[in-house]
């Protein structure tokens, strides 16, 4: 007798999300699921989406320089791969856990399908402080999670980059690290196993600075939305690490003001506008802006940071930083996420309610892989290109993406924010729907 097939649904994406309101995952997951409602996605696609594919968590020894042996954990949890191969970066972070990677993971899925770049989604990270581990040791570390990895990461399966914690010089490490235990040593084809890596190892030109540069377009892009211009914008930083340094100073070369910024130890304000050049120069020099003196500058507590009157606020530090007490506070037109996950539900609301418009992290900040991926790209023809074309392919990749969301906004009557996620998953959605379930 031919075996009778009961047709079964998925489990649906509410049976799976998480339960805790406090988590990023199912802060991420409850994005996901009103764009699939918004441009009517099945929900098999829902249910798919809801869950990464893989998770993997690796607990590793690695031998301190006074020669004992303390075990780390890291992360590595890969979304989804309908598009292409899992992409995203690895976090150095103390915080990290495996719901935020996960979140994170959930984030680079639909960055990737916005931006329409052959790549699913993927995060890593270690949980760890770097500052308490030497150069030595940073190396070590990374070398044995990399080598812990094992086949979980690849250059046409999943490709990790620079995240919070993370560059290019640990990029390196990992490419060595992979070619060394992957190949008899032949570097061909294997390279683009991670991106973000120096220009000397194969990295592109204007990766470093991508996100910033990502974020410069996307505003220059959409600022007339809100009948804002770039020559007198004034603009306000939460974090000052990559993408809060590269933003303001791609800004500020196009006239823009930078006229309060917060790190971890200190909040600056100036109205006529930081001078951005010196104060990155401070930063990098001392690891913060903390000190840093110059006419006109005054150091101010958070809450006044928050307060200050400006255009456009970017927040481009950690997850959940633009809570209830700092939506209310902050006096801006726009809020744009450079770093991802920075506002939480409440805090959004209140934004909502505000009338402050809130340009998702998922279009600000996707610069980063977007540039990974004509790294990737460069890699595998083996060619290497100026920096003019990698900003030129970066802009034309995230104004057509921002162009996709304003549409998308307009179309279905809804914020900026939805629309962007309502885009990413559509294409995601339809690309299910014309490959079929397989068997
Ligand atoms: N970590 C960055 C992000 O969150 C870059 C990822 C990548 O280049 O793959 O978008």
């Amino acid at each position: 007798m031919p075996m009778q097939r009961v047709p079964v649904e998925l489990p649906g994406a509410k049976a799976l999300a998480p339960a805790d309101p406090g988590s990023l995952f199912a802060m991420a997951v409850a994005a996901v699921n009103s764009a699939c409602d918004i441009v009517k996605a099945p929900e098999y696609v829902k249910a798919i989406l809801s869950q990464p594919k893989n998770e993997l968590i690796v607990n590793f020894p690695v031998r301190r320089d006074d020669g004992r042996y303390e075990i780390f954990k890291g992360y590595r949890i890969q979304h989804n791969n309908i598009l292409g191969p899992y992409k995203g970066g690895v976090r150095y972070h103390p915080e990290v856990s495996l719901d935020d990677v996960k979140a994170l993971a959930l984030w680079m899925t639909m960055k990737c399908a916005l931006m329409r770049l052959p790549f699913g989604g993927a995060k890593g990270g270690v949980k760890v402080n770097t500052r308490d581990l030497s150069p030595d040791e940073l190396m070590r570390m990374t070398r044995r999670f990399t080598s812990a990895l094992g086949n979980h990461i690849g250059p046409d399966w999943d490709i990790p980059a620079p995240d919070v914690g993370t560059n290019a010089q640990i990029m390196d490490w990992m490419m060595d690290t992979y070619i060394n235990t992957h190949t008899d040593g032949v570097h061909h084809g294997m390279m683009q196993v991670v991106t973000g890596k120096s220009v000397r190892c194969g990295g592109s030109e204007g990766r470093e600075k991508a996100t910033g540069q990502g974020l410069c377009y996307v505003l220059a892009e959409l600022l007339p939305e809100f009948k804002l211009r770039m020559e007198d914008l004034r603009f306000g930083l939460l974090g000052f690490g990559n993408v809060g340094s590269f933003t303001a100073q791609t800004l500020a070369a196009r006239g823009a003001k930078l006229v309060a910024v917060m790190d971890h130890a200190a909040a600056l304000v100036h109205s006529d506008g930081l001078p951005v050049g010196a104060l990155c120069e401070h930063a990098r020099a001392r690891g913060s802006i903390a000190g840093f003196k110059s006419a006109g500058v005054r150091e101010v507590s958070p809450e006044a940071f928050y307060r200050t009157p400006m255009d456009v606020f970017i927040p481009a530090a950690m997850e959940r930083m633009i809570d209830t007490p700092q939506a209310q506070w902050l006096d801006c037109r726009v809020l744009a996420e450079g770093g991802n996950g920075p506002t939480t539900p409440a805090g959004s609301k209140i934004l909502q309610d505000r009338g402050i418009a809130i340009l998702p992290a998922i279009l600000c900040n996707a610069g980063g892989v977007s540039v990974s991926y004509l790294e990737w790209v460069q890699n595998k023809a083996g060619v290497h290109w100026d920096l003019e074309r990698v900003d030129r392919e970066l802009q034309r990749t995230i104004v057509m993406a921002a162009r996709r969301v304003r549409l998308a906004a307009h179309q279905h009557d809804t914020d900026l924010s939805t629309a962007a996620f309502g885009v990413a998953v559509e294409h995601l959605s339809d690309t299910y729907m014309r490959r079929g379930i397989f068997p």
